[in-house]
């Protein structure tokens, strides 16, 4: 029996604009202005679902939920999140922990760390405990800096669940 361990990295950014809601990690957050998408661009699901596709070698994101594919405009990210779940299960994977920065200037998401954490950790069958989530800020540099966006990067640890 070999216990085997893989680690994979997520990256997305979505432009912050009037009339959309804010949704981050699963949660709607209270602002003046949501993400910019052709799903419900939930910039922080989606780095952490690239980061598990990464860890499992299973293709990324755009691979599997084109952007040009009308099944997918305005979607809840957590279903996207919830069928690559699918998949790692269905491969022999399990997340072991993910560690998240979320790059915002505004608002600012210290407040809803916690929050945050543990809609993630529900989705990935995680301990809280195991979800890790910072907030940066840009320092005012660049789009990020300039609030015209939000970033995230996602990193995942992965471990095989069958016995080898
Ligand atoms: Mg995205």
């Amino acid at each position: 029996m070999t216990l085997s361990y893989r680690t994979g990295i997520g990256y997305d950014i979505h432009r912050l604009v009037e009339n959309r809601p804010l949704i981050i990690g699963g949660i709607q957050i209270p602002h003046d202005k949501g993400l910019l998408g052709h799903s419900d661009a939930d910039v922080v699901l989606h780095a952490v679902t690239d980061a598990l596709l990464g860890a499992s070698g299973l293709g990324d994101i755009g691979d599997l939920f084109p952007d040009t594919d009308p099944a997918y405009k305005d979607i809840d990210s957590k279903i996207l999140l919830t069928k690559v779940m699918e998949k790692l299960t269905a491969a022999g994977y399990a997340p072991s922990n993910l560690d998240i920065i979320i790059h915002a200037e505004s608002p600012k998401m210290s407040p809803h760390k916690k929050n945050i954490a543990a809609s993630i950790a529900k989705l990935t069958n995680l301990q809280a405990t195991h979800v890790s989530v910072k907030a940066k800020t840009n320092e005012g540099v660049g789009p990020v800096g300039q609030a015209q966006a939000i970033a995230c990067t996602a990193v995942a640890m992965i471990q095989t669940t069958n016995q080898q």
